[in-house]
């Protein structure tokens, strides 16, 4: 891994703080790594490719909103439709505790499978 700094601007200058590692997830074939500096900046940065990468994707068969976290509380378990995508997410809404989740770096099951 390089040596970063906190590549925000603050008036025009960069930051340039250390970062701290905060939060890691997947997203697509990416890894995610979310860094925060000293003065609370936070950056994402990614690093392809995850291996043997499986994307599920479910929703209810009457609801539009697709899930991507299997840690969301409202997670299908039944009733539900699922598709496989590695790449392209399906066609549709997405659940929106399913997106803070992923923003959080909290979404376990975003890629389902081993790294
Ligand atoms: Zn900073
Ligand atoms: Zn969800």
């Amino acid at each position: 891994m390089p040596e970063l700094t906190c590549p925000v601007l603050v008036n025009g200058v960069q930051c340039a703080r250390d970062l701290h590692e905060k939060a890691k997830y997947k997203a697509g074939i990416f890894n995610t790594i979310v860094y925060e500096c000293d003065r609370g900046h936070l950056s994402r940065f990614l690093y392809q490719p995850v291996k043997a990468i499986r994307c599920v994707y479910r929703r209810l068969t009457d609801s539009m909103f697709w899930h991507f976290c299997d840690n969301c509380t409202d997670w299908p378990k039944k009733n539900y439709i699922e598709v496989e995508s590695p790449e392209h997410p399906p066609a549709g809404g997405f659940c929106l505790q399913c997106i803070s989740k992923r923003k959080d770096g909290d979404c376990s099951g975003w890629n389902v499978g081993p790294d």
